[in-house]
């Protein structure tokens, strides 16, 4: 590598910058935005060939945004959110990838983007205080900053099913759908998984295809979408009040104002209350019933309330009661994996054409070459879908192969799981900025509110370093060990470590097992955040 990095440097593959940012998502856009206009040199790298990240990458049939419209959405520039007009309460892929290219456009960012380009190495230099970023296409820059904006969910878990690669047929990962589409009139068709990827994509596959075989493992709970179109008067509505909004955006537990969290624990509410509570929170979307109950998430028994209400419901949307029940989740409480909003999934396995497979009755074997193997025997197919998740909070960091002071490893300081102060910053790893890192609030919350606050708290602490001639900052592992002990106790105040998420790597075979996200809300954690800042950083050491 060393004699590699010196050839590059000699063909005059070294460039300098004054920051590094990794990705094009939502996360890295807007921190260009904000570098530039701070006056630094910033080149940011992604490996797509557009703008737009997840929506960039996700373009799977049904695929689409469980946070309204209106609300995901940028809220730094108020005529942007003047410009844009939204056309449906939940906005589907195509519409939310066209945002990212408006927006791209209006702030011309594309300049200082380098496409199908995938950063893979990154090393940091005690001499210089300096980073150099190492990329696939044997370009390396040093740079004083290095930021990733890699995503939370970039990185789909490759299928870990034996003889995956054996089937003769084409094959297909949600998170990685081809741009052209897929056709599958008259196909035989095996999806595997019931995330929330296959929740949207299984009822327009069954529509489409002669027959649909669903292979789920764990049930999830999903609630109807009761997705429409916005009239005009709530789109000028909410222009009206936008700035207030966004405000209320930010202060909010999941950056999601409405419905509004109740303050009583269930058991304080009369039953016929909280039957009004349920039936409201239904139609309500994402936040909608975990919002009914000051305890939804942290009290077995007000949890099970509204379990029990959810599973009544799906039970009534299939009409075979043998399927419904396989469909029905009982394993965990409701809210500890990512709920899921639908249009038509359950109704879809009323059709003649569908047929559900339950692994936990008859497990997975392989896939063979003509099709899928259980112990209940094997069927054939013409296409496989993969929809099998990703390899969330961490994938996509320790895919880079990231070395902080002392040549450390960023892979070998997490074996036991992420370690970061704030989810932003990492001890030993000075300059390195993690957008929506680990332990921040990020996947629990509606990720551009997430994604704007840490934009704005990294730009903030680099302008505030350089006003003051500081060349690096880095916390201190006290400070990362203290943050950690935080995240712990808070998480085990809920009851989300008792699901297997992929909150907690329990979706990926060897992952070290630790809550990857803050829960006490991303609105606490905007007050930590300002607070660190305006006491001059505290937790953190400068140079
Ligand atoms: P991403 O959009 O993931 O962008 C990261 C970019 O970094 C990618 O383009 C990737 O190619 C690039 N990259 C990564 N590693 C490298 C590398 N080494 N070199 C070069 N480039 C690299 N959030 C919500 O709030 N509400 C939702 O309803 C919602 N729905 C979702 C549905 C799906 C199917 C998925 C996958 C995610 C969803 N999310 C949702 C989360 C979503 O990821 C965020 O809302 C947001 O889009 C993240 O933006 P980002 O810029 O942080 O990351």
């Amino acid at each position: 590598d060393y004699v590699g990095d010196q050839i590059d440097q000699h063909l005059g593959r070294y460039s300098q910058a004054d920051a590094v940012v990794v990705g094009a998502g939502f996360a890295g856009m807007y921190q260009l935005k904000r570098l530039r206009e701070m006056g630094l040199k910033t080149r940011v790298i992604e490996a797509g060939d557009d703008v737009g990240g997840t929506w960039y990458w996700n373009r799977y049939p049904g695929a689409r945004c469980d946070i309204e419209s209106l609300g995901y959405s940028y809220g730094f520039d108020p005529e942007l959110e003047q410009d844009w007009s939204w056309s449906e309460r939940y906005a589907t892929q195509p519409e939310i990838l066209s945002y990212a290219e408006h927006v791209a456009k209006r702030y011309d960012l594309r300049k200082d983007i380098t496409f199908e380009t995938r950063v893979t190495r990154a090393v940091y230099d005690e001499d210089t205080s300096r980073w150099t970023i190492y990329t696939d296409t044997g370009e390396a820059i040093s740079a004083t900053y290095f930021i990733m904006a890699t995503g939370c969910l970039s990185v789909p878990k490759e299928p870990d099913i034996e003889g995956a690669e054996s089937f003769e047929g084409p094959t297909y990962i949600t998170g990685r759908w081809p741009h052209e589409g897929v056709d599958f009139t008259g196909k035989k068709v095996a999806v595997i998984g019931t995330g929330s990827s296959a929740i949207q994509a299984i009822p327009h596959i069954a529509e489409q295809a002669s027959q649909l075989t669903v292979y789920q493992r764990t049930p999830a709970y999903s609630l109807p979408a009761g997705n429409r179109p916005l009239t005009n008067q709530e789109v000028s509505d909410m222009k009206g009040r936008y700035r207030d909004f966004r405000e209320e955006q930010k202060y909010n537990f999941a950056g999601i104002p409405k419905p509004e969290r109740a303050l009583e624990p269930a058991a304080m509410v009369p039953p016929e209350e909280r039957q009004r509570r349920l039936e409201e929170g239904w139609t309500q979307g994402l936040t909608g019933l975990t919002t009914k109950f000051a305890d939804a998430l942290a009290d077995e028994e007000s949890n099970a309330i509204i379990a029990d209400f959810i599973r009544e419901r799906i039970k009534a949307r299939v009409k075979d009661p043998e399927i419904a029940e396989t469909l029905t989740p009982y394993s965990y409480p409701f809210g500890t994996k990512r709920p899921c909003l639908d249009t038509n999934f359950y109704e879809t396995f009323n059709r003649d054409n569908v047929t559900l497979v339950d692994l936990r009755k008859t497990p997975m074997e392989k896939v063979t070459p003509k099709g899928i193997k259980t112990s209940a025997g094997e069927e054939d197919f013409d296409v496989i879908v993969f929809a099998t998740g990703f390899d969330a909070m961490t994938g996509a960091l320790l895919k880079v192969d990231i070395r902080g002071k002392g040549g450390v490893a960023l892979s070998d300081k997490w074996a036991n799981g992420p370690h970061t102060y704030l989810g932003i910053a990492i001890a030993g790893f000075p300059n390195l900025f993690t957008i929506t890192g680990p332990s921040s609030p990020s996947v629990l919350s509606n990720m551009m509110v997430s994604i704007e606050q840490h934009v704005d708290w990294v730009s903030d602490c680099i302008g505030w370093m350089r006003e003051r001639g500081l060349g690096t900052i880095e916390p201190t592992e006290a400070a990362e060990e203290e943050w950690a002990e935080h995240n712990e106790a808070m998480a085990n105040q809920t009851l989300f470590p008792q699901a297997n998420s992929w909150y907690i790597g329990a979706n990926v075979p060897g992952k070290p097992r630790t809550f990857m996200a803050y829960v006490a809300g991303v609105d606490v954690y905007r007050i930590i955040c300002d607070q660190v800042a305006a006491s001059g950083y505290s937790g953190f050491e400068t140079a």
